[in-house]
């Protein structure tokens, strides 16, 4: 603990003595010191650890991640609609069946009508009159369900150009959606070999710092996604907050080893020949 004029404190690593540790700080580390260079370390591991966060950042925001949802969204709404247009298009044509049966059934009735009055089957005068008035009855059918099978046709004719239609257009989205992923899979490629190259030097760097120093720097870090900060002109790097003249006269007292947080983002305040104290 540094003892600022008037009682004040400026909260270093370790939590003032006689409370429990980290009673004021939601930490529970041990006190920690270490020396400038190794503090210095931690700026080196702060900025792999931002350039992990930028480059997890970019690869989620990869505008081809976007267009492949996209992509697949319209898919979708054309795979349905290309199962609805095929159930359809079978029922039509089931329908269509039906319609040239009735039709060949009236047609064959007229024939039937017709034989009988050919081969002079029916002389009586009513019996004649109503066999024709019959055949006529049956052509007038004939032509209504003929006008359906036409219609029918016309609409299975639309449904099936709106059926290629929809073909068409999956084809294209499943070529459009192969060549975003390719574009994709090469982006995700090159950011995770840099994420990998970035992530073996950040290995190396934690090799070299103390256990519980890196202990430390972790927590902070999973919370504020980097865990240490240059002091800079006399304004914390992580917060881009300037320290108050009383809170830089206690860093310029502390010592060398001492590991200083900042008071307002409390990540770990690495002092510098650019710290301005
Ligand atoms: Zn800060």
């Amino acid at each position: 603990m540094i003892c600022r004029p008037g009682g004040a404190t400026l909260q270093t690593l370790w939590p003032p003595l006689g409370t429990p540790a980290g009673s004021r700080l939601g930490l529970t580390l041990e006190p920690v010191k270490a020396s400038p260079q190794t503090q210095l370390r931690l700026l080196e591991l702060a900025d792999l650890d931002a350039e992990l966060a930028r480059l997890d950042h970019r690869r989620r925001g990869l505008p081809e991640v976007a267009e492949l949802a996209r992509l697949e969204a319209r898919a979708s709404e054309v795979r349905d609609a290309l199962v609805v247009a095929e159930t359809e298009l079978g029922d039509l044509a089931r329908e269509q069946v039906r319609a040239e049966r009735d039709v060949e059934q009236v047609r064959a009735r007229i024939d039937r009508d017709r034989a009988r009055l050919d081969a002079g089957q029916v002389s009586a005068a009513r019996e004649l009159a109503s066999l024709q008035a019959e055949i006529e009855n049956l052509h007038r059918r004939q032509d209504d369900l003929e006008e359906v099978v036409l219609e029918l046709m016309e609409r299975r004719e639309t449904l099936e150009s709106q059926l290629a239609e929809l073909a068409t257009e999956r084809d294209r989205l499943s070529d459009q959606t192969a060549e975003v992923a390719a574009r994709r899979d090469a982006a995700v490629k090159e950011i995770d070999e840099q994420a990998g190259r970035a992530s073996d030097q950040r290995g190396q760097i934690a090799a070299e710092v103390p256990a519980d120093l890196l202990a430390l720097y972790d927590q902070i870090r999973k919370t504020k996604g980097v865990g240490a900060a240059m002091l800079r002109g006399g304004r914390c790097e992580g917060c881009h907050l300037s320290l108050n003249a009383a809170d830089l006269g206690v860093i310029r007292a502390a010592a060398p080893d001492e590991v200083v947080r900042c008071e307002e983002c409390r990540r770990i305040l690495v002092r510098t020949p650019e710290s301005g104290l």
